[in-house]
């Protein structure tokens, strides 16, 4: 066995998805490697009032400089991947892969990747309206030749309010359940025959078994994708010597 490759997590954002990622990767390399084995991690956590207020304003530029400046510290701490754990703040990916000299484990290409596996091609799209209504994310999808449906304005309206109003709180409502399935419902009816839960914290309010298409919780294709990173495959395997 290689020596497992250290990966820097961006979390915080919010924090009960970090949480839950910590712990599906760690599963991960357990179910993986087996005995006393667990990941090695970098996690830096932000203070997610600070995102949220350049969210508001924004102020994507102050986001970036203060994710990049993260991303940096993860590096310089050892870090041989880094993971930004939102989807939303994908928004400044490249402001943190210019930053550091390590690669980004980018969250719409580990989704695309498993959606394109599945021979699926039409999803549904939910998350802030950050990422159901500008491009970072949809059009990063479209790259990989998705068609990509959103929610109409009050499905959109109502999946942002559960995210910042109970989600990044760790707080999980039954009519916010229900809400959400109504909204997943109606792009099903649009066509879709796949929903991805693009904003971390939605897989802790509705589970593949609720959903009658494929779904595509973000935070557990992300820790698969860190699993394969930690275990040496994926980017940067080859310059590592990592086994595949
Ligand atoms: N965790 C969420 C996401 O995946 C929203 C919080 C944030 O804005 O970063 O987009």
């Amino acid at each position: 066995m290689g020596a497992m490759r250290r990966l820097g997590i961006l979390g915080g954002m919010a924090w009960p998805s970090t949480a839950d990622l910590y712990r599906r990767i760690n599963q991960g390399v357990a179910a993986r490697l087996g005995g006393a084995h667990s990941a090695p991690l970098i996690i830096w956590s932000v203070d997610f009032a600070e995102i949220e207020a350049h969210q508001a304003a924004g102020d994507w530029d102050a986001a970036g400089r203060l994710l990049a400046d993260a991303a940096r510290r993860l590096e310089a701490a050892g870090a041989e991947g880094l993971l930004l754990a939102t989807n939303t703040m994908h928004r400044v990916a490249e402001v943190i892969e210019a930053a550091a000299d390590v690669p980004l484990l980018h969250l719409a290409d580990v989704t695309a990747a498993r959606i394109r596996g599945d021979d699926v091609h039409r999803v549904g799209l939910l998350g802030t309206r950050f990422t159901m209504e500008q491009d970072f994310y949809r059009g990063r999808l479209a790259d990989h030749h998705l068609d990509v449906l959103v929610p109409e304005e009050a499905g959109r309206a109502e999946v942002h309010r559960m995210i910042y109003d109970e989600l990044i709180h760790g707080q999980v409502r039954e009519a916010s359940r229900a809400a959400l399935l109504a909204v997943i419902d109606a792009l099903v009816v649009r066509g879709a025959r796949g929903i991805i839960a693009g904003c971390t914290e939605l897989e802790l309010l509705v589970a593949a078994s609720d959903v009658e298409v494929a779904w595509y919780p973000t935070t557990a294709l992300h820790a698969e994708a860190a699993v394969d990173f930690v275990l040496g495959a994926g980017p940067g395997a080859a310059a590592t010597g990592a086994r595949p």
